[in-house]
This record gives C-alpha cells, sequence and structure tokens, in this order.
C-alpha cells in the first residue's frame, strides 16, 4: 500500500522521462533515482537528490547507516568540534535527506537488472519491484572480521575496523592489529602515535604487504610481531577488550595477548555481489568509475562511496563522492528530459 502511494507521489516528476515505453513495464514503482545504501554517502547523495527535486527512493541495504552505525565517537568529520556519535551522525544525515523529500525503504536488493532503462530492482521479499531511470550504487564495503569467539560482541567496545576512527582512544594502551597486508601495516604505524605498544598478529611468518609498508613498519620501535598464528579469540570481560587468543600454527599451543584495542585489518569485501557481473569491476570487486566522476560503464548508473574506494574509506571522502554522483546523475536526468 505505501509503495503504491510512492509510486503516486512520484508520476509527476517521472512522467516525462517514463513516457517511451513506460506502459510496457507492469511497474509496481517507478522513481527517476534510486539510492541503494545508507552510510555517509548514500545519504548525501540522497540530500543532493532531494534538494534537485529528484524525489530519490534510498534503500536501507542490510547495515542501516553503513559502517559509522559500528564504531562509537566520530572526531574527525568537519563541523562537530566535539564530537558525535557515529550513529548519531547517520540519523541526523537522514532527518536531513527526509526534509527535502527523500523517501527511504528497508530491505535488501537481490537483483537488478540493468540492461534497459528504466533500470528493474528486485526487494528481498522476491516480489516488490521497483524501476528507475537512474541508480546510484552506494552499497559501501563491508570490513572482513576474524570470525572467531567473542568478537561480534566487542565490536565498537575494543574490536575496530577503523584505526583512523578509533586509534586516538587507545593513548598509552597496548593494542593489536591483525593481518599481514598492507592496510594492517599502514593501521599498525598509524596507532603508533597513540598506542604504548602495537602488535601484529599475523597468520604466516610471510607478510602480504609491500616492501616499502614492511620496512616502514619493521624501522619502528613501537611495533612488535607475533607471527605465524591463527587468532582464536577475543578476550574481554565483557565491557572492555582484555587481549586476543592466539594459537601458534606449528606447536599449537594457546596464548593469550594482552590489549584493550584490536583493530581488525584482514581486508575489505565491496558490497556488488547483488550486481551479478552486469557493472565493470576491477580486480578486487570494486565498482569501476569514469575518470573523476561517478559514472559507471552503463549510462544512467553511478557509485560513491566505498563501494569505488579502496583507498581513503573515511565518512567524509565517502559523503564527497555521494554529493557528485547526487550531481552527475542530476545531470544525465537532464539531458535525457
Ligand atoms: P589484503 O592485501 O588482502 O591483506 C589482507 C591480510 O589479512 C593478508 O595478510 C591476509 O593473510 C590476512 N587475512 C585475511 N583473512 C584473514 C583471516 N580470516 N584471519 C587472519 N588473517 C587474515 O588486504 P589489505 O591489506 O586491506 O589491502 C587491500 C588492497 O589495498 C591491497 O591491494 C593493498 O596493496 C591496498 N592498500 C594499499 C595501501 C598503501 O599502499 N598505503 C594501504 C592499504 C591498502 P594472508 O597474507 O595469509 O592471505
Amino acid at each position: 500500500m505505501r509503495l503504491r502511494k510512492e509510486a503516486q507521489r512520484q508520476e509527476s516528476p517521472g512522467e516525462s522521462i517514463f513516457s517511451l515505453g513506460a506502459a510496457e513495464h507492469d511497474m509496481d514503482t517507478r522513481y527517476r533515482v534510486i539510492i541503494l545504501g545508507t552510510g555517509p554517502a548514500g545519504l548525501t547523495a540522497a540530500i543532493y537528490a532531494a534538494r534537485a527535486n529528484l524525489s530519490p527512493l534510498v534503500i536501507d541495504g542490510n547495515e542501516p547507516g553503513g559502517q559509522l552505525t559500528l564504531t562509537t565517537e566520530v572526531e574527525n568529520f568537519p563541523g562537530f568540534p566535539d564530537a558525535i556519535m557515529g550513529p548519531d551522525l547517520m540519523d541526523k544525515m537522514r532527518v536531513q535527506a527526509e526534509k527535502f523529500g527523500a523517501s527511504f525503504q528497508s530491505g535488501q536488493i537481490t537483483a537488478v537488472d540493468l540492461s534497459q532503462r528504466p533500470f528493474r530492482l528486485t526487494i528481498d521479499d522476491g516480489q516488490t519491484q521497483y524501476w528507475t531511470n537512474s541508480l546510484i550504487i552506494s552499497t559501501g564495503a563491508s570490513a572482513k572480521m576474524l570470525g572467531v569467539a567473542g568478537e561480534a560482541d566487542m565490536v565498537g567496545h575494543g574490536v575496530s575496523t577503523c584505526a583512523t576512527c578509533d586509534g586516538f582512544f587507545y593513548r598509552e594502551k597496548p593494542v593489536i592489529t591483525v593481518g599481514g597486508g598492507d592496510s594492517a601495516m599502514e593501521e599498525a604505524i598509524f596507532l603508533t602515535r597513540f598506542a604504548s605498544e602495537v602488535t601484529i598478529v599475523h597468520r604466516r611468518d610471510q607478510l602480504r604487504a609491500s616492501k616499502v609498508m614492511q620496512d616502514r613498519a619493521r624501522k619502528n620501535a613501537k611495533i612488535r610481531w607475533v607471527m605465524n598464528v591463527t587468532p582464536t579469540a577475543v578476550l574481554s570481560d565483557h565491557r572492555q577488550v582484555t587481549g586476543l587468543e592466539v594459537e601458534d600454527n606449528q606447536t599449537h599451543r594457546k596464548r593469550r595477548l594482552l590489549a584493550e584495542g584490536i583493530f581488525v585489518a584482514i581486508g575489505h569485501q565491496p558490497n556488488t555481489g547483488f550486481l551479478n557481473g552486469q557493472l565493470d569491476i576491477d580486480e578486487l570487486g570494486y565498482i569501476r568509475t569514469a575518470g573523476v566522476t561517478s559514472q559507471t560503464n552503463v549510462p544512467g548508473v553511478f557509485a560513491c562511496g566505498d563501494v569505488i574506494d579502496r583507498r581513503y574509506r573515511q565518512a567524509v571522502t565517502a559523503a564527497g563522492s555521494g554529493c557528485k554522483a547526487a550531481m552527475d546523475c542530476e545531470k544525465f536526468l537532464e539531458a535525457l528530459e
């Protein structure tokens, strides 16, 4: 019922662009722009698109608010000198988007058909379909987690996937970085600015990181190494992390490494599975965009935020990229109409 109402509300802005062939489709709901994902990129795109009178529909996905909802205080988002809690920041962005006319729908997109416009999106119940003449993909990337006992409960209470976001809270405290790639080296080096000691825990005796990053980490006197071990449990007193249990891969003996913070840096997985190969993506799964724009290889489909960003992955860069996507999308629709 609610969807029908949304469809009616969209009819006048959407009519001109859908007048060609629209009647051929059995459309549940049709939009000028649909935005997938509600992290800083998606919500900024929603604010811009709504202010441009495009009445966007924003679909939440499986992690409403994105990765910032997993963190506590955000101290580096401009405009909040006294910091803001991650979930509060996302709530404010959402309210701002709603204020300008964005509507929101919970659910996850399970399938898309980008072979022709309007594009067709299917939501997780398999029955509800949306039709849209443009699409902004801001589905983000999910940090890979260890999946060991105690980890999930302590996310935001000592387990973090972002040293830039949370490192500051570990002044003069011992921390652990898990991983052997460039991210782990980078995070560990960054954390030495604050922590009393940083232990890099890696599952092999060889690092995956580039030589330059390895050298930089090895030269840092605050970093110590525990190699060839498999993390088996995050230890805590249920309020705060107290350490990491690891198993030696050769002797199979377990031991406890003491730490107040555990930074998991074992890679990210861009959330692009639902695309089913319909967009150009790079070897790590990130959506490719043209030059400095947010345009993908399918006209009318734009991408922004962590789903295109293997390098910066900050709330503020994601927000900027969402702004670009909405502006690119607006230009596209203008030309189409
Ligand atoms: P990555 O290169 O895939 O490295 C992931 C690391 O985590 C590997 O050492 C891997 O171990 C380990 N790992 C994976 N799953 C694990 C598990 N379940 N338990 C324990 N350890 C696990 O990921 P990344 O470091 O995030 O880098 C991604 C890309 O971004 C790379 O191309 C990298 O060069 C680039 N990057 C560059 C910079 C820079 O140049 N400054 C900074 C960050 C990232 P194994 O080695 O055993 O597989």
